[in-house]
């Protein structure tokens, strides 16, 4: 995956990120719109790069065993690979399972999914 994608990405996680602070009352609407404002050919300011870290939740008082909670963690995990190259959970873009790159076109539809679509599959028949 080159720079670009990974950019793409990491906006897309932003993007998302920014979405569920929302839903769970931690993050004022005109965030949102902050974020829209800006053009694809921008990169992304400096207070989006701070979302993108983890540390940001570390002040916010956030029920993380909720289902947003949970979403939350699994898009910080997929910035961590993303941002540092690597995390102990594998890099972005690879099957925790199999190791194998996830597709681009179910990345789009789900940047933060830690499986490929085979091994997400036989996860949720064996569960
Ligand atoms: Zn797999």
């Amino acid at each position: 995956m080159n720079k670009k994608e990974k950019e793409k990405y990491k906006k897309l996680l932003i993007k998302e990120k920014i979405r569920i602070l929302e839903a769970m009352g931690a993050l004022q609407k005109d965030s949102l719109e902050l974020s829209q404002a800006e053009g694809e050919n921008h990169g992304v300011p400096t207070h989006l790069a701070e979302l993108a870290s983890d540390n940001f939740e570390k002040n916010l008082d956030l029920n993380l065993t909720s289902s947003e909670g949970k979403l939350l963690t699994e898009i910080n995990n997929a910035l961590a690979k993303l941002v540092s190259g690597r995390s102990n959970q594998g890099s972005f873009g690879i099957c925790e399972k199999c190791q194998g790159k996830i597709s681009q076109k179910r990345l789009r539809a789900l940047p933060y999914a830690r499986f490929c679509i085979t091994c997400q599959r036989s996860r949720e028949t064996t569960e």
